[in-house]
């Protein structure tokens, strides 16, 4: 892959991510300086295309997205890359994804303390809309979203979270308790496809379920 093509699959990319981040604000699903957004500029040797943090996302442009490396490293852009690097380098691993799309949305954070009793995922079944998700064509599919630990050092969780993937092969997004939903797509279009899915969803759920999980 020629240095030219990299810059431009690069800025493409970053135009993308922008439009992507700006539609995610609009939604409600990346309030603030919340959410980040990830897509792959080559594999070998990985180059990855993320949102620098602290960016109100409702003002996102290409301007504030950067190239990392497999280590977290910059190689092109300014700013800080996102705090949550790691794990969008461990999810690009672990699922071969080419986009990685993560939202602080209301249902998402309500669903993913859904579970009294502490369990660990959250199950959707029976809906149309499963049918959004990559490789599923029935609403009877049974989409089970693991529910996994907040912290504020992604760095040393992302062993972690790429066993519990490992775990879940079949598994389209996973949600972060009291924090938000993280989903893929081997390309850009198939994670924000899934993003708006996966949002459906919550929405739907949580709608449905009021405040009675709380009992
Ligand atoms: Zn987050």
């Amino acid at each position: 892959m020629s240095r030219a093509f990299v810059k431009e699959t690069f800025e493409a990319l970053a135009s993308q991510l922008a439009d992507v981040g700006r539609h995610c604000y609009e939604r409600g699903w990346a309030l603030g300086t919340s959410g980040n957004f990830s897509a792959v500029v080559r594999k070998e040797p990985l180059t990855l295309a993320i949102t620098t943090s602290g960016v109100d996302k409702g003002l996102l442009e290409s301007r504030h997205i950067v190239a990392i490396d497999a280590h977290g490293r910059m190689l092109q852009g300014s700013g800080t890359p996102s705090a949550e690097a790691m794990l969008h380098l461990a999810i690009v691993r672990s699922r071969g994804a080419g986009a990685v799309l993560h939202t602080h949305s209301v249902w998402g954070t309500i669903l993913s303390e859904a579970t009294a009793d502490g369990a660990d995922s959250l199950t959707i079944e029976g809906y149309e809309m499963l049918k959004g998700l990559a490789g599923v064509d029935t609403h009877e599919h049974r989409e089970r979203v693991p529910i996994v630990e907040n912290t504020q050092n992604w760095t040393a969780a992302a062993p972690r979270i790429e066993t519990i993937l490992r775990e879940h092969p079949e598994a389209h997004g996973f949600l972060i308790r009291g924090h938000g939903l993280y989903t893929w797509g081997k390309d850009l279009a198939e994670a924000k496809r899934q993003i708006e899915i996966l949002e459906f969803l919550f929405e739907v759920m949580g709608r449905k379920r009021g405040l009675a999980w709380q009992l």
